[in-house]
C-alpha cells in the first residue's frame, strides 16, 4: 500500500504519553490540587448540560494496574459513586500523580486503591513507586512530613477503601492491596470499608460484584450521601461518540496507539504505553492437527529498546476480521464501519480526555482498541437490557444481569464475547434482528481496552542483541459447555495470521488485518514481505545467578522452557568466553517426542559446550507410556543428584503452567528437603520458603 503521512499527532491528549519530559508541558501531580481545582459538574456528577454546580472532587480511585482490569474497576467504581451516590469522583494512574500528597486529602476526603498483584507478589508497573515507598521505607517522607506533629502517623486524616486483584494459584495471592492496607493503616490511615480481593483464577468479576454492595454501603454513610432518586435518573454516558463527515483522512488515527513523540532528536523511550513497531519473522515449531506452535524472531535493531536474558516480551495484538464483522453486523455498524468518530469522556475534568486516539473510526475502535474477544461482564448484562430492542432480549439480558449461575453458563464458562452473546441473545426473538439501539458509548463504556499478552523471551541478549525470541503456544479450545463451538485466543491467533499469511497457509483460523494502520506493518521491499508488529519490553526479576559457576536446575514443560532457551545460550557463551560455568539441568516434558518436542535440534549444541560437568537435558514425554510421566517424576528420579545441587549453593528455575505443574514441582523440592535433608515436614517448607526469599528458587509462571 502507498504510505500517507501520518496523523496529525497533537491531537490525542496526555494520558497514553510515557513520563513527561522535563522540557514538556507540565502535567499537575499534585492530585489534592487537582481535586480542588473547581470544575463544572451537573447534579449527577457526570452530566454536562446543567451545570449548576461547581465543586472539586472529593473521592479518588487511585488504581495499581498492569492488564487493564483494575483500571476497569476504578473507573466501574468511580462512575458508580458519581451517578448512585452523587460523589464528586476522579480516577488516577499512580505513576501520574505524586503519592506523597497523601496527606494532605482533607479527611472528609476518600481516597480508593485498586491494586492488582502481579507475578510474584509483584507490584504492577505503574505502582512500583508508591510501591517501593510505602514498604521499603519504614517511615515514608509525604509532603507535610517535616512539619507534622505525630511523625508516627502521617496519614490520620487519610480515609481509604481498598480493593485488591490477585490470583490463587500464585503464592502471594493479593499481596499488594494486603500490604497497602496494612501500611496505609499503620501509618495512621483509618479503612471505612472491609477491602475487597477479586481471584483472577476463580470469578474475579463475581469477587468484585459481591463485595461492592457492602461497600457502597459503609462509604455511602461516612460520606453522609444516600442512594437518592435523585441520583436513579436515566443512565449518563461517561462517553460521548460524534460521527464527522468532513474530517480530513490524513489526520485520523487507524490503530496507533500513541502519538508519535516529538523526541528533539533524542531516541524515544518504548515502554507500555508507547509500544514499538517492529519486524517479525516466524516459523512453526510444531503444526498438527490439534496443536500449532510457533517461534518468532522481533527486531530490536536501532531501537534502542534492549532486554535481559529472563525478561518478557509485550505483544500488542489485534482483533480478529471475523469478530470485528460480527459485532459490527449484530450492532448494525457494518455499513459505517470507516466513517471517522471522536470519542471523548462527558467528564470534563477527566484525566483522560479521550479513551484512545481520536479522531478514528468503528472499524479501527473494534479492531484495535476495544477488547471485543472476551466474555463482557455480568454489569455490562443489566446496562445492555435497558435499550434491548425487544421485550424478549430486554427480559434475557436483564436475567443474565440478576442471575449468577445463568450469566455463568452462558458466557462465561462458553467464554461467549459481546457479539456472540448478542446473537444468541437475538436467535430467541425472531423479532430481534438487530441491536442497533444499543449506543456505542455503552459498547465503549462496557468493554475493557485491548492489552498486551505477555512471552518470557526465549533469547539470550548476549547471543541476540538485537533479536527478541519468542516460543508460542496457539490458543484454541473447545468450552467444556459448548463443545461445538471453537474458540481463539486474540495474540496467539494474531501471530499465527502473521505466520500463516506469509507462508500461505490455509487452515480455517481467524485472519487479521496484519498490515496496520495504512499498511505500514508491512514492507515489501524484497521479494518476501515483512511484517511489523507492536512490542514492549517488561524486565523481569528472572534471572541467572551473577556467579556462572553455581549450578542451576531449570524445570519447564511446554512453553514453559522459552526462557531456558535464553538462559541456555548464555552459558555457553559464558563458557565460550572461558568463564567457569557450574552444572546446567534443564528438565523438559511435553506429549510425545515426535510431536510437540520443541526446539529438538537446537538443545544439543547447546549442551555439547557445556557436558563435560554432567550437564544435560532431562526429558518427560507424557503419552509415550501406559502411565503418564511428568517433569516431576523425573525430578524425584535425580533427587539425589539435584539435592546436592541445592547444598552447592545451586538456583532452581520453574516456568510455565502457574496452576498444577509449578505447585507440584514446589511439592518435590520440600520433599527432598524433608527426606534427604533429614527436615521435617514443617522445616522443608520453610527451607524451600527460604530459599525462594533469596532468590534461588524462581518461579515465571502464567
Ligand atoms: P486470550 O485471548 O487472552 O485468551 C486467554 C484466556 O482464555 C485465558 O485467560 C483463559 O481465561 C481462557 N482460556 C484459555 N484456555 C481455556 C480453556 N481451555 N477453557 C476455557 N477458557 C480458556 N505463553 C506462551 O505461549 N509462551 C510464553 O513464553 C508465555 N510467557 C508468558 C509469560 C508471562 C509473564 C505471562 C503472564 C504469560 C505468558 N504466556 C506465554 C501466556 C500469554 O501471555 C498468553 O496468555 C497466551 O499466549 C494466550 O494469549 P491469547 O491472546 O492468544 O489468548
Amino acid at each position: 500500500g502507498t504510505k500517507k503521512s501520518p496523523p496529525n499527532l497533537l491531537s490525542f491528549d496526555a494520558s497514553h504519553k510515557s513520563k513527561p519530559a522535563p522540557t514538556a508541558s507540565k502535567k499537575e501531580r499534585n492530585f489534592v490540587k487537582k481535586m480542588k481545582e473547581q470544575v463544572s459538574v451537573g447534579p449527577q456528577g457526570l452530566c454536562v448540560q446543567d451545570l449548576d454546580i461547581v465543586r472539586g472532587r472529593n473521592v479518588i480511585f487511585f488504581y495499581g494496574s498492569q492488564t487493564g482490569t483494575a483500571e476497569d474497576y476504578a473507573a466501574r467504581l468511580a462512575k458508580e459513586g458519581s451517578q448512585r451516590f452523587g460523589l464528586s469522583t476522579m480516577t488516577a494512574d499512580m505513576e501520574e500523580y505524586d503519592i506523597t500528597y497523601l496527606d494532605q486529602l482533607p479527611e472528609d476526603f476518600l481516597a480508593f486503591f485498586i491494586m492488582a498483584t502481579y507475578g510474584e507478589g509483584e507490584p504492577t508497573d505503574n505502582a512500583v513507586d508508591f510501591w517501593e515507598m510505602i514498604t521499603q521505607q519504614e517511615q515514608p517522607e509525604f509532603s507535610k512530613s517535616s512539619e507534622s506533629e505525630d511523625p508516627e502517623k502521617p496519614l490520620k486524616n487519610l480515609r481509604y477503601v481498598v480493593f485488591g486483584l490477585g490470583n490463587k494459584t500464585y503464592e502471594h495471592y493479593n499481596l499488594v492491596g494486603r500490604t497497602v492496607d496494612k501500611r496505609l493503616s499503620e501509618l495512621g490511615a483509618t479503612r471505612i470499608a472491609e477491602r475487597g480481593e477479586g481471584d483472577d483464577d476463580g470469578s474475579l468479576e463475581e469477587d468484585f460484584l459481591g463485595w461492592k454492595d457492602d461497600m457502597w454501603k459503609a462509604v455511602a454513610e461516612v460520606m453522609g450521601v444516600d442512594e437518592n432518586s435523585k441520583n436513579k435518573g436515566p443512565r449518563q454516558p461517561a462517553f460521548e461518540v460524534v460521527e464527522k463527515d468532513d474530517a480530513n483522512l490524513d489526520n485520523i488515527f487507524l490503530g496507533e496507539l500513541t502519538e508519535r513523540k516529538q523526541t528533539n532528536g533524542t531516541r524515544p523511550i518504548y515502554d507500555a504505553k508507547n509500544p514499538y513497531v517492529a519486524p517479525i519473522t516466524t516459523r512453526d515449531i510444531f503444526f498438527n492437527s490439534d496443536r500449532r506452535c510457533l517461534h518468532g524472531e522481533i527486531d530490536i535493531t536501532g531501537s534502542g529498546l534492549t532486554y535481559q536474558t529472563g525478561d518478557h516480551v509485550a505483544i500488542w495484538p489485534i482483533n480478529a476480521e471475523s469478530e470485528v464483522e460480527r459485532l459490527a453486523r449484530i450492532l448494525s455498524l457494518t455499513d459505517k464501519l470507516d466513517k471517522v468518530i471522536v470519542v471523548k469522556s462527558t467528564d470534563p475534568a477527566s484525566t483522560k480526555p479521550h479513551p484512545f486516539p481520536v479522531p478514528t473510526t468503528y472499524r479501527t475502535v473494534l479492531r484495535s482498541y476495544l477488547d471485543i474477544s472476551a466474555p463482557p461482564s455480568r454489569q455490562t448484562m443489566s446496562s445492555l437490557a435497558a435499550y434491548a430492542p425487544t421485550d424478549k432480549t430486554k427480559e434475557i439480558l436483564t436475567r443474565l444481569g440478576d442471575d449468577k449461575d445463568e450469566f455463568r453458563v452462558v458466557v462465561a464458562d462458553a467464554r461467549r464475547n459481546l457479539g456472540e452473546l448478542l446473537e444468541w441473545v437475538a436467535q430467541a426473538d425472531s423479532e430481534a434482528t438487530s441491536f442497533s439501539t444499543i449506543p456505542f458509548d455503552l459498547i465503549v463504556e462496557s468493554l475493557s481496552r485491548l492489552q498486551a499478552r505477555y512471552y518470557s523471551i526465549s533469547s539470550s541478549s548476549k547471543a541476540h542483541p538485537n533479536q527478541i525470541h519468542v516460543t508460542a503456544v496457539i490458543l484454541d479450545y473447545k468450552p467444556t459447555s459448548t463443545p461445538e463451538r471453537t474458540v481463539y485466543g486474540v495474540a496467539t491467533n494474531y501471530l499465527w495470521s502473521i505466520h500463516s499469511q506469509l507462508n500461505r497457509i490455509q487452515d480455517g483460523s481467524p485472519r487479521y488485518n496484519i498490515e496496520g494502520p495504512r499498511g505500514i506493518y508491512v514492507s515489501k521491499d524484497s521479494d518476501t514481505p515483512t511484517i511489523k508488529l507492536l512490542v514492549h519490553v517488561r524486565h523481569s526479576n528472572f534471572k541467572l545467578p551473577r556467579n556462572p559457576a553455581l549450578p542451576i536446575i531449570m524445570v519447564g514443560p511446554g512453553t514453559g522452557v522459552a526462557p531456558f532457551r535464553g538462559f541456555l545460550q548464555e552459558r555457553a557463551i559464558q563458557k565460550r568466553d572461558g568463564r567457569d560455568v557450574g552444572k546446567t539441568l534443564l528438565f523438559f516434558g511435553c506429549r510425545r517426542s515426535d510431536q510437540d518436542f520443541m526446539y529438538q535440534d537446537e538443545w544439543p549444541t547447546y549442551f555439547e559446550k557445556l557436558a563435560e560437568n554432567g550437564s544435560r537435558m532431562t526429558t518427560a514425554f507424557s503419552r509415550e507410556q501406559s502411565t503418564k510421566v511428568y517433569v516431576q517424576h523425573r525430578i524425584q528420579e535425580y533427587r539425589e543428584e539435584l539435592w546436592q545441587m541445592i547444598q552447592q549453593g545451586g538456583y532452581i528455575y520453574v516456568c510455565g503452567d502457574a496452576k498444577n505443574m509449578a505447585r507440584d514441582v514446589n511439592g518435590e523440592f520440600v520433599r527432598m528437603a524433608h527426606e534427604l535433608g533429614g527436615m521435617t515436614e514443617e522445616k522443608a517448607a520453610t527451607f524451600v520458603k527460604d530459599l525462594r526469599g533469596r532468590g534461588r528458587y524462581q518461579e515465571d509462571v502464567w
